[in-house]
C-alpha cells in the first residue's frame, strides 16, 4: 500500500485531507467479510453501502459476468436488443409488486431518481395533463446527487451549495422523526400518521392538479434511518391517488430483501406507482440501477408516441449493459435460491435486540431499527458534530467492522446473509468502542 500514489484520486463523499493522512484500504472481500491491505478480516456491518445483499464475492455473479463479458462485451439498448437485457427486466419485475412490471435500466440510484421523475412528467404530458410539473420530496430525504435527485431531497448541505441551481416549482413534506414520541422505538413507530397529511395542504397552497408527483424513500436510510409511522405511507397513497398524484419510492436502499421482503412496498402493503432501484439489484458486483413502473404508466407515455418517433428521450449508453445485466439474472436467482428475503424476515428479531442492547452504551440518544436496517444516534460532542460518530468508524474499523455514519448517527445493514452470531458480533463491537471513546 505504501506504493500507491493517493494524490489522484479524489474520492466521493470524503474528507480527503483527512483520508489520505490515515487510508483506509480494501483489497478483497469473500462472503461477510473484507480483507484490508493490512490482512485483516473486517466484518462488513453495512453490505458496502447497502448494497451487497448477497454477501460477497458470491462465485455464481462473478461467473456470469465473466461469461458475458467474453461473450458481448458491449451492445447498445436504444434501437437494439440482446436477450440478457430482457431477462434482466424479466427477473426485476418478477419480484416488483403486482403491476409495477416495466423496468427501465439505468447505472445508479442518482440515475434511477432522475429517470423516474421524468417518467412521471411524461407520463401527464402524454395524458394531456402538462401543467402537472411540480415535485413533491421530503425534509431528510436522500435521492442521489444529480440535480432532479438533490432538489426533491431534503438535505440541507446539498441544497445550500447549489440552492440557485435546483429545480424550479419543488415542496417538501416535513420528515416523519419525532424524537420526543419515538425515542428508541423498535419498528414502526405507533404515532405519526398524520404527518402524511401534510400533503393536502401542500395541495391546497398549489391546487392539486398542477402536482405530478411525490417521492419518498419508504425507510430513509442515508440520512440516520428513519423509520416510517404506522399508517403514514398508507395514508400518502391515499392522498395521492385521490388527487391524481404518482407516487413514487426510491427504493434504493429497501428493494431486494433489506426488510424482510422483496420491496418494502410489499413490506408496508402500499403500492406506489414507480420504483427507483439500484444497490442490491445485482448485488452491486457491477453499476446498474433501474425503475419498475406500472404498466399504466408505461403504455401511456408508449402510446401516446408518433408512430416510429422515439416515445421517451431518455436512457444511457449502459443502460442495461450485458456484464450488469447478467449479474442481476444471476442475483436475482440467488435470492431465490437461498430464501435470502426470508432469512431476514426471521432473523429480524435478533437484529432489532441486538441493535437495541446498545441503548445503556455511553452517548447513545435513540436506536431505530427495521428489518437488517439499524440506526444508533449519539449525543454530539459539543461544538463538533459528527466527530464522535466518526471516531467511532475509525474505531470500529480497526476492530475489524465496517460500519457507516451519517452526521452522529451510525447506521447498521449488513449483508442478507448474516447469521445470528455475525449481526451480535457487530453490535457487541460498537457498545466495546463506545465505553472505549466515553
Ligand atoms: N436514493 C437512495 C434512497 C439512496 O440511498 C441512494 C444512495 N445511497 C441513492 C438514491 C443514490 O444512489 P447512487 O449513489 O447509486 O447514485
Amino acid at each position: 500500500m505504501s506504493q500507491t500514489d493517493l494524490s489522484n484520486l479524489w474520492m466521493p463523499f470524503t474528507a480527503n485531507k483527512q483520508f489520505k493522512q490515515a487510508p483506509r484500504m480494501l483489497k478483497s472481500a469473500k462472503g461477510m467479510y473484507y480483507t484490508s491491505s493490512d490482512d485483516r478480516q473486517i466484518l462488513d456491518g453495512c453490505a458496502g453501502l447497502w448494497c451487497v445483499n448477497a454477501g460477497h464475492g458470491r462465485e455464481e455473479i462473478v461467473e456470469a459476468i465473466r461469461d458475458s463479458v467474453g461473450t458481448l462485451d458491449f451492445a447498445p439498448t436504444f434501437q437494439m436488443g440482446h436477450p440478457l437485457a430482457f431477462e434482466a427486466a424479466s427477473k426485476v419485475a418478477a419480484v416488483m409488486p403486482e403491476g409495477l412490471d416495466r423496468i427501465f435500466f439505468t447505472n445508479s440510484g442518482s440515475e434511477s431518481v432522475d429517470t423516474a421523475l421524468k417518467i412521471a412528467l411524461a407520463y401527464h404530458r402524454a395524458k394531456g395533463e402538462a401543467q402537472r410539473t411540480r415535485l413533491i420530496g421530503r425534509e431528510r430525504g436522500y435521492h442521489g446527487v444529480g440535480f432532479g435527485g438533490i432538489s426533491v431531497g431534503g438535505i440541507s448541505p446539498n441544497r445550500k451549495t447549489f440552492s440557485a441551481n435546483l429545480i424550479p416549482g419543488v415542496d417538501h413534506l416535513p420528515h416523519t422523526y419525532q424524537p420526543t414520541k419515538s425515542s428508541f422505538v423498535k419498528g414502526e413507530p405507533e404515532t405519526g400518521a398524520d404527518l402524511a397529511d401534510e400533503l393536502e395542504r401542500i395541495c391546497a397552497l398549489h391546487d392539486p392538479s398542477t402536482i405530478a408527483a411525490v417521492i419518498v424513500e419508504p425507510v430513509a436510510g442515508s440520512t440516520g434511518v428513519l423509520i416510517p409511522p404506522k399508517g403514514y405511507l398508507k395514508r400518502l397513497r391515499e392522498i395521492t391517488e385521490k388527487h391524481g398524484i404518482l407516487l413514487i419510492f426510491d427504493e434504493v436502499i429497501t428493494a431486494f430483501g433489506r426488510l424482510g421482503a422483496p420491496t418494502a412496498a410489499e413490506f408496508f402493503g402500499v403500492t406506489p406507482d414507480l420504483i427507483t432501484l439500484a444497490k442490491a439489484i445485482n448485488n452491486a458486483a457491477i453499476p446498474m440501477g433501474g425503475v419498475a413502473v406500472s404498466r399504466k404508466i408505461h403504455d401511456a407515455v408508449v402510446q401516446a408516441g408518433p408512430e416510429k418517433a422515439i416515445e421517451f428521450f431518455h436512457g444511457y449508453t449502459y443502460s442495461a449493459h450485458p456484464a450488469a445485466a447478467a449479474a442481476a439474472i444471476a442475483t436475482q436467482d440467488l435470492y431465490q435460491r437461498d430464501g435470502i428475503f426470508n432469512r431476514v424476515a426471521k432473523l429480524a428479531p435478533h437484529f432489532e435486540q441486538a441493535v437495541h442492547g446498545l441503548r445503556d452504551a455511553p452517548y447513545v440518544k435513540d436506536i431505530r431499527n427495521l428489518g437488517f436496517i439499524g440506526g444508533v444516534e449519539l449525543e454530539s460532542r459539543p461544538g463538533a458534530p459528527g466527530a464522535r460518530a466518526y471516531d467511532v468508524f475509525v474505531k470500529c474499523f480497526e476492530k475489524g467492522l465496517l460500519v457507516r455514519y451519517t452526521g452522529d448517527i451510525l447506521a447498521f445493514s449488513p449483508p442478507l446473509i448474516a447469521d445470528e452470531a455475525q449481526i451480535s458480533e457487530i453490535f457487541d463491537t460498537v457498545g466495546k468502542v463506545l465505553r472505549e471513546v466515553a
